[in-house]
């Protein structure tokens, strides 16, 4: 009996020595293999579009996956799309990071279910709490306070419109600082429960979509089967967002959910990471109603950085998409949302945004209007709606 416990108390020991190395080593297995670049840093650019650049007052993008992976954000890392040694190589004034809690296995643009999930496997492997969604929610948020906390004030995460304006004033004393907000995709991170809109705000989350690549207990996504709009219970959490001023974004939901919010509220909507319907016509674009119904709220259209957004492979696509939406609609309501590390392949990291300046000095744009397209429009938008 004795020896019995003895080779369960060993075998025990062991397993949890192999569960330590795995969560050490595999997760950086699957953040190499689903955040590529098509092209490595340095980037080539004109010397007059980098002047442009360097005279950006403000730049800003609206989405990224960074904290999914559990990648040490503090470090300059030579995979991934974003870190924070990037972000200040880059002069990124701010960076929306946005968490991702629950994918369905096979993931695809047209048809989706929640039956099944790849992040349990993933959130196992990190170490990290696999129980519930609202959990694996401030794990995230706890590691980019974290990140901030230890980065001897290069980073800081921003909740409200104060802490912007203090940022960007103490910004003008010492360049060498950068910063972040949260997110959330899809809101099925909520558990299912109304009172957990303020557990994920408590936790610093400003911003969140309804639906992500599946439909949930709010309704539709545009990649799922229902293509229903808001339930009684999205309804809700929308209305509990509108009075916490939480972010409501748009990116992934069903039409028919963009409808209904722009029905229920008139608070600015964004879509923080999507291309548009008039230069690649698929499910998760913006339609032309669309675009001008959140330009119309004084909202923001937030141009991705991937093929399956702008149909191209290249910053020309995407340039090409803010052209379409700042001609249906004016400069004042393009932003950028490159989804950095959501698992797709971009044409560059972090560091290549000045290639977007490039490709936008070529379609005629000028400095001011760039000035608006690289961040000018998120800072204006963060500052009036950030509670
Ligand atoms: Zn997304």
């Amino acid at each position: 009996m004795k020896k019995a416990l003895k080779i369960f108390f060993y075998s025990f020991i062991i397993l949890l020595i192999i569960y330590y190395l795995v969560t050490l080593f595999v997760p950086q297995i699957f953040d190499k293999k689903h955040n590529t670049i098509r092209e490595k840093a340095p980037y080539t650019v004109s010397t007059n579009a980098q002047n442009v650049y360097n005279k950006i007052n403000f730049v800003a993008d609206m989405h990224c996956d960074a904290l999914l992976w559990k990648r040490d954000l503090l470090k300059d890392n030579d995979f991934g799309q974003v870190d924070i040694p990037k972000m200040l190589k880059a002069n990124v004034d701010i960076q929306a990071f946005t968490i991702v809690t629950k994918s369905p296995k096979g993931q695809n643009f047209d048809k989706n279910t929640g039956s099944s999930d790849n992040i349990s496997a993933l959130y196992f492997v990190q170490g990290r709490p696999t129980s519930s969604l609202t959990k694996r929610t401030i794990s995230q948020c706890e590691d980019l306070f974290q990140f901030a906390k230890k980065s001897n004030g290069e980073f800081r995460v921003i909740t409200t419109s104060k802490e912007l304006k203090c940022y960007i004033s103490d910004k003008k004393d010492d360049q060498n600082m950068t910063a972040g907000f949260l997110g959330v995709e899809g809101a099925h991170a909520l558990d299912g429960k109304l009172d957990n809109v303020k557990v994920l705000f408590d936790n610093g989350v400003r911003m969140m979509g309804p639906t992500h690549f599946f439909d949930n207990k709010l309704g539709g996504s545009a990649h799922g089967v229902s293509s229903e709009g808001l339930t009684k219970f999205g309804k809700d959490v929308i209305k509990k967002m509108v009075e916490l001023n939480m972010i409501i974004d748009v990116a992934h939901s069903s039409p028919q959910i963009i409808d209904d919010i722009f029905s229920i509220t008139n608070k600015p909507i964004v879509s923080s990471h999507t291309g548009v319907k008039g230069t690649c016509d698929n499910v998760r674009n913006l339609s032309d109603k669309h675009i001008k119904a959140i330009a119309n709220s004084d909202g923001l259209i937030s141009i991705a950085m991937f093929e399956q957004a702008v149909c191209g492979t290249d910053a020309a696509a995407t340039a090409q998409a803010i052209k379409y939406t700042a001609n249906l609609v004016g400069v004042d309501y393009v932003a950028l949302g490159s989804d950095f590390d959501g698992s797709v392949i971009t044409p560059f990291d972090i560091t290549g945004l000045p290639l977007i300046v490039e490709e936008l000095l070529k379609l005629d744009f000028t400095e001011d209007d760039i000035q608006k397209i690289m961040g000018g429009n998120v800072k204006r938008f963060l500052l009036n709606n950030l509670p």
